[in-house]
């Protein structure tokens, strides 16, 4: 499971701190922008685990192409076709059909092939196929691929309904019921099969009574091309091999490197199920994963099975990180203090656990992004997968605090900040206590709020259906609010002043009541989980307090702004809601629980939603961003290494170029 920039509490839209030395955002087109993330103290690692990072960011960077193949079949062909004519063309580069043309090859880039990573729809260009022609003739011809049999002509021919064909492999998941989701989707997973014949073939494999099932289906494509259903293995030898056979090469390098022998147990482990493609393999090095305590820590695989529209094929992906052991102290404070914040906590008693136990997480700083995670980055990762795993061997959770830094940095170099606080105080104390205050509420929601309290006898866990995801978010930051001014927090060290934690009640609040509305396209509804629970909070609160003016909505120059008149008042609010809502979840209430979300968390005021698109309109700020990624480069004397110098990347363009020309393993195909 990854946590999205959505499950971090505030941190995409608040703003903080300030660096003034590193320029964080690099560019922007269409919805997106380019970020860079730094990498605290890797100069501070030794050189067996410098040397570690770069072998294992290697092999991050090898699988680029298997996430590409996957996300569409068309899509290395495609790439390969708009680079060269990026590259080569030499007619005129001023026209609005040219810029049309470089956003477009950006957007492709961005969510590695030609479908929007969040609406799963087709990116359509902004130009015209007789334009198209135009770029091709006017580029070098010998840069064309050719799928096998075809002359580039004419698969130049078969990409052109795939690229401008409104209808034509125009989902990448269709999740929509009725539908035959299997067929109808364009992600490449399954070749001729429809979704009964599917779920048959592996409803076939399943068998009830086994207490811990491999993951069924992870790393295969299941085809029917033969006449018959076949699985295409990803392995060594099989499906992607050759970008497989890479990331084993450098997956080699890392264990002459490897920090414990535990670590070096599990990368053999890894190695062997990229060599066989056995599913028990897999298992047993995500168990011996899990119990790896070192610094240095990696994912390499096939994980995530979002882009299934049966929930089970892998996307590959790879994050190369190390423990940043200071952030982590803070986060183990908070696990040790469990029992104090369950016991004082400002819920009925009968709804309290007698035993509790923080979740362990840890911090990481991120030194390589690759396939399913760059360049659009998750803010936290939970893995692995496995339910059976999880049970009997424990989970790793990680915050990823350097991408969430330069988020929080590149929006205050945005201007962002500037544009929604109402007077300087409130600018200087978000920009202050920003940070902290949100990494400390995404501790607190993670590590306790939500494994707090507990449910009443006989109250099954399904009772609020399709609100319990707003009402479990909402609770868990309730916790995390409450819990942020408690004089507990500058006991344990945790905070400096009672002044910090304001910060993050004046960006939730706004936020809230806000900013997030950027997300939201005019006219519709609030959909997602953790923004309906976020408006929810902050819209009861503000009509809760009106008649003592706790939050006061202010106007001026035209512009609205909510101010906090009363910091305790406003922490009596989150309390009594945090009440209410952990009643509703012990309870069962279905009835109480939908009326809180359907009251104040669906319903957009579209007056101020028109004014939030253009006030951030106004400081041209995108809604989704990505990373390039940091460059390592080994220095060697007499054939050894003997150091990896870290240096940050200044160009997106030319960092995809150089990915194409250092790690395109896989054959342009149309089989
Ligand atoms: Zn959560």
């Amino acid at each position: 499971m990854l946590v999205s920039t959505s499950c971090q509490t505030t941190s995409p839209d608040s703003s903080a701190g300030s660096d003034t030395h590193f320029n964080y955002q690099l560019e922007q087109f269409a919805d997106l922008r380019i970020l860079r993330y730094q990498v605290p103290n890797f100069d501070q690692l030794n050189l067996r685990q410098k040397k570690l990072i770069y072998f294992l960011s290697q092999a991050a960077l090898c699988g680029r192409d298997i996430l590409w193949d996957q996300n569409g079949r068309y899509n290395l062909a495609i790439r390969q076709v708009l680079e060269n004519i990026y590259t080569t063309y030499t007619g005129d580069m001023s026209s609005d059909s040219y810029k049309a043309f470089l956003t477009y090859l950006k957007q492709v880039w961005y969510w590695n092939g030609i479908y929007h990573h969040y609406s799963n729809d087709k990116i359509l260009p902004g130009f015209s196929v007789g334009y198209f022609n135009e770029l091709v003739y006017k580029s070098n011809p010998e840069g064309f691929p050719a799928f096998k049999g075809s002359t580039p002509e004419e698969t130049l021919n078969t990409l052109i309904p795939v690229l401008f064909d409104p209808q034509y492999l125009n989902k990448k998941v269709n999740q929509k019921e009725g539908s035959d989701m299997v067929a109808e989707s364009a992600v490449n997973f399954y070749r001729q099969v429809s979704q009964h014949e599917a779920t048959e073939f592996y409803h076939q494999m399943k068998n009830p009574s086994d207490s811990s099932p491999p993951s069924y289906g992870l790393n295969s494509r299941l085809s029917a091309k033969s006449g018959v259903l076949e699985e295409q293995v990803w392995k060594s030898g099989g499906l992607y091999g050759p970008a497989i056979d890479q990331i084993v090469y450098w997956l080699q390098q890392a264990q002459t490197v490897a920090e414990t022998s535990e670590q070096q147990a599990g990368i053999a482990l890894l190695i062997r199920y990229y060599e066989t493609g056995d599913l028990k393999t897999w298992d047993e090095y995500n168990i011996q994963w899990v119990a790896d305590t070192a610094q240095v820590d990696f994912v390499n695989g096939f994980i995530e099975t979002y882009s299934d529209p049966l929930g089970m094929k892998g996307s590959w992906e790879s994050v190369v990180n190390f423990t940043d052991l200071k952030a982590t102290r803070r986060t183990q404070i908070i696990s040790q203090n469990a029992p104090w914040f369950e016991a004082h906590s400002p819920i009925d008693d009968r709804f309290k656990k007698q035993q509790v136990v923080g979740i362990s997480a840890k911090v990481i700083t991120v030194a390589m992004l690759g396939g399913d995670c760059y360049p659009y980055s998750p803010l936290g990762i939970n893995l692995p997968n496995s339910d059976w795993i999880r049970k009997d061997y424990g989970s790793k959770s990680v915050s990823l605090e350097n991408i969430a830094q330069a988020h929080a940095q590149a929006n205050l170099q945005s201007g962002f900040l500037e544009e929604f606080s109402y007077d300087t105080n409130e600018y200087k104390l978000v920009k202050t206590f920003g940070p902290l205050t949100d990494n400390l509420h995404t501790d607190l929601h993670e590590c306790l709020g939500h494994g707090s309290g507990q449910l009443i006898e006989g109250v099954s866990s399904e009772a609020l259906k399709n609100y319990h995801a707003p009402l479990e978010e909402a609770r868990a930051d309730l916790f995390a609010l409450y819990y942020l001014m408690d004089p507990k927090m500058i006991e344990l060290g945790l905070l400096p002043n009672p002044d910090a934690a304001k910060a993050q009640y004046l960006s939730y609040i706004r936020n809230g009541l806000m900013t997030q509305l950027r997300r939201i396209e005019p006219g519709k509804n609030i959909e997602q989980a953790h923004m309906r629970n976020r408006q929810l909070i902050a819209r009861w609160c503000y009509e809760k307090g009106q008649s003592e003016n706790i939050i006061e909505k202010m106007q001026k120059e035209g512009k609205t702004y909510f101010r906090i008149n009363d910091y305790e008042k406003l922490r009596q609010l989150f309390a009594i809601l945090l009440a209410e809502i952990q009643r509703i979840k012990s309870e069962g209430d279905y009835t109480a629980g939908k009326t809180l979300v359907e009251t104040y968390g669906v319903k957009v005021d579209p007056v101020l939603h028109t004014e939030v698109l253009k006030r951030f309109e106004s400081i041209h700020m995108a809604a989704y961003s990505g990373f390039v990624n940091p460059e390592y480069q080994p220095i060697e004397k007499n054939g050894e290494i003997i150091d990896i110098q870290l240096h940050y990347a200044k160009d997106y363009a030319s960092q995809m170029l150089q990915y194409s020309r250092k790690y395109s393993f896989l054959p342009i195909e149309n089989n």
